[in-house]
This record gives C-alpha cells, sequence and structure tokens, in this order.
C-alpha cells in the first residue's frame, strides 16, 4: 500500500476535493458535446417528504446545474400511485432530452420500488440500480455503476491503494451500496468478503482488511479495534445525531491513529456520489448521441 502516512495519522482522503475535479471534467465534456448540439440532460422523480431525500435531490440538482448537465425534477406527493409514476417513467424513457432517469430512493411505502426501478429504460438508469445494470457488473461487463460504490473505488484509486490480492471487506450488503461494491473489488483482484447483521466475530474478520469500507448506517459502528494498523478505511454511512450532527458508521477520531487512509464525514463518499451520478449522466448522452 502506498502513500500511507505513519501510523497514528491516517491520511484524511477529501472527497469533496475530488468530486470538484470530476464535476470540472464533466463541465469540460458537457461543453464538448454542446458543441454537437447535445446537451446531458437528467431527470429527478421524488415522491414523498422524506426531509433527507429533499436535501440529496437539491444537491443533484446543484451540481447538475454547475456542469451545465440540464435537470428536470418531478415531484409527487407521498400518495402518488404507482401507475403515475410508471407513466412518468414511461415518458421519460422516450424522451430524447432525457438520457438519464434517476429515481429518488427510498419510495413511499406502499409503491413497489423494484418495480418502478425496472421501468427505467437502462440505457438511461444513470444510477445503476436495474437488474440489467446490476448484472452486466456481475458478468463483468459493467455499464452503469452505481454511484456511491463507483465514488468509493474512485476515491481508493486516487489515494493510491492497491486492490490486486489485498484483503476487502465491505459491512452492508444492499443491493444498491454492499453488493455491488463488492463486486467492484472482485472485479480490481482484492480478495472479498462482506460482512451483514448476522456476521459472527464481525470485528475480527474487519481485522484482515487492508481496505475496509462501512456501508450499514450505524453511528460509529466501527472502531479502532476493528481496523488494521495502516487499514484504508472508507465510511459511507449517513447517521444523523441526536444533537442533529452528521456521524458516519467510523468512529472517526478513535480510527484515525490507527488507519492509513479515512474518508470523513460530511466530505467522503457523499459527494462522490453526486459527481459519479454527473459522470454517468454524461456517458449516457455520450452513448445516446453518438453518430
Ligand atoms: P441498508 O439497505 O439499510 O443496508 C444496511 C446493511 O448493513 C445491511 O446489509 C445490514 O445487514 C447491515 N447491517 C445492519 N446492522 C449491522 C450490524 N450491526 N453489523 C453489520 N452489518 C449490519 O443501507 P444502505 O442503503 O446500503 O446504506 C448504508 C449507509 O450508507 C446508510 O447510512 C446510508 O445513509 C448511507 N449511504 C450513503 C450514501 C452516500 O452517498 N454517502 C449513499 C447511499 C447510502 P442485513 O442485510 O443482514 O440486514
Amino acid at each position: 500500500m502506498s502513500g500511507a502516512s505513519p501510523q497514528g495519522s491516517a491520511r484524511i482522503l477529501d472527497g469533496k476535493a475530488l468530486a470538484a475535479s470530476v464535476r470540472a471534467d464533466v463541465k469540460q465534456s458537457v461543453e464538448r458535446l454542446a458543441t454537437r448540439g447535445v446537451r446531458p440532460g437528467l431527470a429527478v422523480i421524488l415522491a414523498g417528504e422524506d426531509p433527507a431525500s429533499r436535501v440529496y435531490v437539491r444537491n443533484k440538482v446543484r451540481a447538475c446545474e454547475e456542469t451545465g448537465v440540464r435537470s428536470f425534477l418531478y415531484e409527487y406527493p407521498a400518495s402518488v400511485g404507482e401507475n403515475e409514476l410508471l407513466e412518468r417513467v414511461a415518458s421519460l424513457n422516450s424522451d430524447p432530452a432525457v438520457h438519464g432517469i434517476l429515481v429518488q430512493l427510498p419510495l413511499p411505502k406502499h409503491l413497489d420500488g423494484a418495480r418502478i426501478l425496472r421501468a427505467v429504460s437502462p440505457s438511461k438508469d444513470v444510477d445503476g440500480f436495474h437488474e440489467a445494470n446490476l448484472g452486466a457488473l456481475l458478468a463483468g461487463t459493467p455499464r452503469f455503476v452505481a454511484c456511491t460504490p463507483a465514488g468509493v473505488l474512485r476515491l481508493i484509486d486516487h489515494a493510491g491503494v492497491e486492490l490486486a490480492g489485498r484483503r476487502a471487506v465491505v459491512i452492508g450488503r444492499s443491493t444498491i451500496v454492499g453488493k455491488p461494491l463488492a463486486l467492484l473489488l472482485l472485479q480490481r483482484d482484492a480478495t472479498v468478503t462482506i460482512c451483514h447483521s448476522r456476521t459472527r466475530d464481525m470485528a475480527s474478520v474487519c481485522r484482515e482488511a487492508d481496505v475496509l469500507v462501512a456501508a450499514v448506517g450505524r453511528a460509529k459502528l466501527v472502531g479502532a479495534a476493528m481496523v488494521k494498523p495502516g487499514a484504508c478505511v472508507i465510511d459511507v454511512g449517513v447517521n444523523r445525531l441526536p444533537d442533529g450532527s452528521l456521524a458516519g458508521d467510523v468512529d472517526f477520531d478513535a480510527v484515525k491513529d490507527v488507519a492509513g487512509f479515512i474518508t470523513p464525514v460530511p466530505g467522503g463518499v457523499g459527494p462522490m456520489t453526486i459527481a459519479m451520478l454527473l459522470e454517468n449522466c454524461l456517458h449516457a448522452a455520450e452513448i445516446q448521441s453518438a453518430p
């Protein structure tokens, strides 16, 4: 593993700065596309009043504006019917100004989220959640990769952390973060273990990790005793503490003294997720407008 600080002071992986440089690259590519009369367009479907979802969507729309990607926001009350959303998705699938479609999760409980995600055209599935895109990743021929796992990989690569032949442990097995991330790490020749709520003696599994990723949603689940000295620790978790502040799944203050690399929350994985979404939109527009 290269570039780690001496033990006692992990190098902090600045997702905010890396995301800014990705956004700048996307902006340049968007300007190049404009010379061919193409402007990438992202449609966002937001149903319900979840405050965190509203913040995420606002940040995504703002990032689109900054980079020249056109955004189309469709907001619905929590009571929206499934057919109404399916009809909206169908019309966006055939809209040539829309290159990417994002259905903000979680959807209200009465809706069949899987059915709605399946309705999105795989070629416009910039979130990478469609079964066809998840399957392509499994088959080793990824097209649109889910944004958070893609952002995690970009952070690891940017830090210069080797993956081939190394032990990677992912805590969390969701379809949108843990499982696709494990597949990406496997594709890069890491030896991958996935932990979940039924894993026994998770601390000893985690202590073997050269790269440890926490994607759980439990504040400070990962303490210093779970981390191998010098490891690269990536914190995907976003947890709201009783005082209103945000915390990751990793006990940052304790783990930074053991790890070689660590991401902060906020300012680590979160900004990278949005940056990868913009990249996916750009690629979707490039593919759909190819002569
Ligand atoms: P999720 O669907 O709730 O999955 C959580 C996973 O954690 C499950 O696989 C669960 O295991 C596992 N888990 C729960 N308690 C555990 C424990 N005590 N020990 C070990 N594993 C445990 O969550 P998600 O959507 O993947 O999101 C995970 C976290 O990442 C959340 O905090 C979310 O807010 C955050 N997130 C951040 C971004 C970003 O851009 N920064 C993006 C997406 C998600 P089982 O499968 O056995 O139940």
